[in-house]
Parts: structure tokens; sequence; C-alpha cells
């Protein structure tokens, strides 16, 4: 058991976690930082779909903690948090080691939700993780392998069939890439590209409830435009899933889909440990995610932050604050994304260093500027303050880009971004010191038309589109640009 004297312990080294401990370690924090995570890799989960289709390397989409932490000060350990006992301050390890704390920062996720569908769990692949996109890919392999070696074509179509449940952000993401991914996969093998099917099912339309939403028509184009067309199946239930099956109900009929793979996308669950908290219900919502007070803390436990998918954080909306004289801010959800997770890891570190100094702790703010998906291969589209929206390779770019951008490393910082706008971006047209205040510029949404227009013109199919709406809504689960 570790001194628990002036310790601060973060649970969790996610988007929320991970920043947190490298944004205390800049700030020169005065006590230990101890980071415990399950895994020694961090996820950079919004790009696990490049990782599954080889565009991108598993330094740049899973670095290790090791080298992300290196010279910060940070202690990791990697092990399975077991029991967190708030009221003695301890944190228990599935090895059998303990640390107490005088801060603990709960970043924990959140886990997926399969509600109550019959199967789901046993035979649906999920993704949120290296290892899953691993299974996934070697899965995809075996059935393209055995697929192409069968003579009954029934056989093989199920073989080559690829259901996605959930039209969300994720299952859209999952089906365009598996749509440009599959075929390409199976023409090295000798197959034949038009006996593959994608197949994306969920119970409403597309991106429904989603700040993306306004992007549907975008999306719906883009699964057409992939290598084999994304086939939709909506408006309904899927209410079991079996090894080589899935069965669905639609206007009380049941159907059956027989598949080769089903990917499960949709749906969320508190995580166990944080469940297994003594925190009140009128600190949780209906879920039983985390409250927080505006300065991320629990308020039953006010040395104890905590931050991202664990956690519920209320933000006055944009709409109310401006009639905040006449009545109360209304208050609304922030979406459990990467881009809320790592500002809140931002704020937390702040308030951390606060406290270590003695100084007031400050309400953690988070912006919420634009959306961006994966729309196939080297495809995407990124909305700007729901003012600009480009799709095609510029979308792409522009995704990957700020994604890479994020990626907490000096090393990531030089070795991927900067190489990668200029290889791919600016093809060494632009001074190199320019290179980087380009993408900040995309980054942080100052770009003028004028530098959009001129990438636009890099590529002929790409689409730029003023849209008419400015407003800005955070309700749903949403996809953001980081900030
Ligand atoms: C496939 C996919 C694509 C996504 N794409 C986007 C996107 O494009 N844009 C976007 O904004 N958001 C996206 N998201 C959502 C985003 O990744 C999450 O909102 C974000 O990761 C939340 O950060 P977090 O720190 O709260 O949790 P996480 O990033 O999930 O981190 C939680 C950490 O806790 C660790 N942990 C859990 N249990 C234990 C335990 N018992 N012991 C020790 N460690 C433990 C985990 O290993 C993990 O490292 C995507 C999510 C997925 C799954």
């Amino acid at each position: 058991m570790t001194n628990p004297i002036y310790q601060t312990v973060i649970v969790g080294g996610g988007f929320a976690g991970l920043f947190t401990a490298l944004h205390l370690s800049y700030q020169h924090y005065p006590r230990t930082i101890i980071l415990i995570d399950q895994h020694d890799r961090f996820c950079f989960k919004p790009l696990l779909y490049e990782y599954l289709s080889g565009e991108m390397d598993a330094n740049q989409v899973v670095p290790s903690y090791a080298e992300l932490l290196h010279r910060s000060g940070v202690i990791f350990v990697q092990d399975t948090v077991q029991a967190i006992d708030l009221h003695q301050r301890q944190i228990h390890l599935v090895s059998g080691d303990s640390y107490g704390y005088s801060n603990l920062v709960l970043t924990l996720g959140s886990v997926t939700g399969y509600f109550d569908v019959e199967g789901a769990q046993e035979y649906a692949f999920s993704f949120r993780t290296q290892a899953d996109a691993i299974a996934l890919a070697h899965h995809l392999r075996d059935c393209l392998q055995r697929a192409i070696q069968l003579n009954d074509p029934e056989q093989r179509r199920q073989l080559l069939t690829l259901a996605v449940i959930g039209g969300g952000p994720s299952g859209v993401e999952m089906a365009a890439t598996l749509a440009d991914l599959i075929p390409q996969w199976y023409i090295e093998m000798g197959g034949n590209q038009s006996e593959v099917r994608i197949v994306l099912v969920n119970h409403g339309k597309l991106l429904e409830g989603d700040i993306n939403s306004q992007l549907r028509e975008t999306v719906e184009k883009e699964l057409q435009k992939r290598t084999v067309p994304v086939e939709l199946l909506l408006g309904v239930a899927v209410t079991a899933i079996h090894p080589n099956m899935i069965e669905y109900k639609r206007d009380d009929q049941t159907s059956n889909l027989a598949v080769g793979t089903v990917i499960w996308t949709t749906g969320t669950n508190t995580h166990p440990l944080i469940k297994s908290l003594p925190i009140p219900d009128e600190h949780r919502d209906k879920h039983g995610q985390l409250k927080v007070t505006p300065t991320l803390q629990l308020p039953d436990f006010p040395e104890v932050f905590a931050g991202g998918d664990c956690t519920v954080n209320l933000q006055p909306s944009s709409d109310t604050q401006k009639s905040a004289e006449a009545q109360p801010p209304k208050a609304i959800p922030l979406p459990p994304t990467a881009q809320v997770a790592y500002q809140q890891g931002y704020a937390i570190a702040s308030n951390l260093q606060s406290l270590a100094l003695g100084d007031e702790l400050k309400t953690a703010e988070v912006n919420l500027r634009g959306t961006l998906l994966k729309l196939g291969l080297e495809n995407g589209v990124a909305n700007i303050f729901n003012t600009v929206e480009l799709t095609g390779e510029v979308g792409h770019l522009i995704r990957q880009g700020t994604y890479l951008e994020l990626l907490p490393t000096p090393v990531h910082d030089f070795k991927a971004t900067s190489k990668w706008l200029k290889d791919e971006l600016f093809e060494q047209r632009s001074p190199k010191s320019m290179l980087k205040n380009l993408a900040l510029g995309f980054f942080l949404f100052a770009v003028g038309f004028v530098g959009i227009t001129l990438l636009i013109s890099h590529t002929s199919k790409d689409q730029i589109q003023l849209k008419s709406s400015p407003s800005q809504t955070s309700k749903g689960k949403d996809r953001l640009l980081p900030d």
C-alpha cells in the first residue's frame, strides 16, 4: 500500500484520464500522479476504424502509455481496478495491490450495453478496444478465406454478409469502412466483390436523435457510393442474434437474416465500478452515471473528481444562456464523446492544480464545435459549426488530421501529424513552418473560406457546402471535433 499523503490517483487512462495526467505534468503539479489502466496502450477510439482497415498503425491509434508518459513524471500502473473505497480513500487492484489517495480522478468510461437482446453479447462483435479490432479483423479474413473455397453460392453469400447493428455515428462509420474494405480484401484473395453484402440495421432513421442528424442526407449518399453500396435495414428491432443469423421484428412480423458476421455498435451501460460506488440516486442520472459539480467534483466526496463517459455533466444550453436574466438556464447533458472527455481532463487538471496551490477552483467549460464522421476508406465528412460541410477526401483529411493533432506527445506531433500533413495534404508546397499553423487553423476552426476553398481545389471529388442554420446544441450521442 502506498502513502496517501499528497498523492493523486487517476483510474482509467482514456481521453479524460490520460489528458488529466498529461495536463498535470505540463503544469508541474507538485504532488505524485499515479495513472492506473488495465491496458498497456491508450486507445484512440475515433481512429479504431483506421486501425482495423490498416490505414493507420498501432503506434498512431494505440500508442503505449510508456511512450506517451515518457519523462512526464506520471507513474503508470498497468492493472485492473477491482474496488474503490471512497470512505477509506483506497483503490484495490486485481493484483492485490492497493493505492491510497489524497485526491482521486474517476475516468473509467462506460461499457457496452446490449438491451437484453438474446445472444448479442455472445455472438456479436463489439468494437471499443484494440483487442476488439484485432479479433474482428481476424474473423473477417477467416470468413473471406472460407468463402473463397466454397462452391455453394448460398453458403458463400452467408459468410460474405456482414450486419452492423446500430445506425448512430459508430454504426455508420463501421458500415462505410467495411463497404470499402471487405471488397478490397476479397478481391486480393481472388474473390468477386459483388458477392459482399454490408447491411446496416437500425430501429429508426440513421443518426436519429444525434447532433449528426443534419448529416443524414450526406451520409445516406456516401453509403451508396462505397465499393459495395451499404444496404439499409431501417425501422426494425433486432430481437435475437444467433451464431449465423440475426432475428428482427418489423410491425410485429419476425424475419431472419443469414449472416457471417454481426457487429454491435449501439448501446452503452454504466461501468460496474461506478455503479458500485456509495453515491445516492439523486447524484446519479437514471442510468447510474455520476452527476458532478460544475468544477467536476463529486458532491458527496469533494476530494474526488470525475469526467468523461462515466459522468453526466450538465451545462447551460447556449440558447438559454442568452435569456438567463429572465429564467434560470436550462441545463443539458454533454454528449459522451472524446472531445468532451479531453476538455474535462484539462479542466480537472487545472482544478487539481488550484487545489494544491490553494487557489479557487473554476467551472469547467466545454465547447462543442462541430462533427466529424468517417464515411469509407479515405472518405469522410467534417461539419464545422454547423455552417460548413466538407465531404470526400478533404473531409477525410480534416478528420484524420484533427485527431492526429490531438495525439498527446511531441513525438506523435512531429512524426505523425507533420509528416502526414506534409505528404498528404500540402504536398510540400508550403513552407515547413507554416504546416502546423495551417493544421491548427483547421483544428481551431479559425480557417477562413478562402483557405478551405484553396484546399478544395486539391481534388475535384470533394465537396464544400455552406449550411444555413448556425444553431448548435449538444443533444444526443454526437461525435465532435476536438478543441
Ligand atoms: C469505435 C468508437 C469510435 C468513436 N468515435 C468517436 C469520434 O469520432 N468522436 C468522438 O468525439 N468520440 C468518439 N467515440 C467516443 C469516445 O471515444 C469516448 O467518448 C471517449 O473515449 C470517452 O473517454 P473516457 O476517458 O471517458 O473513457 P475511455 O476512453 O473509454 O477510457 C476509459 C479507460 O478506463 C480503463 N478502464 C476501464 N475499466 C477499468 C478497470 N476496471 N481498471 C483499470 N482500467 C479500467 C479503460 O481501459 C480505458 O482506458 C468513439 C467511441 C468508440 C467506441
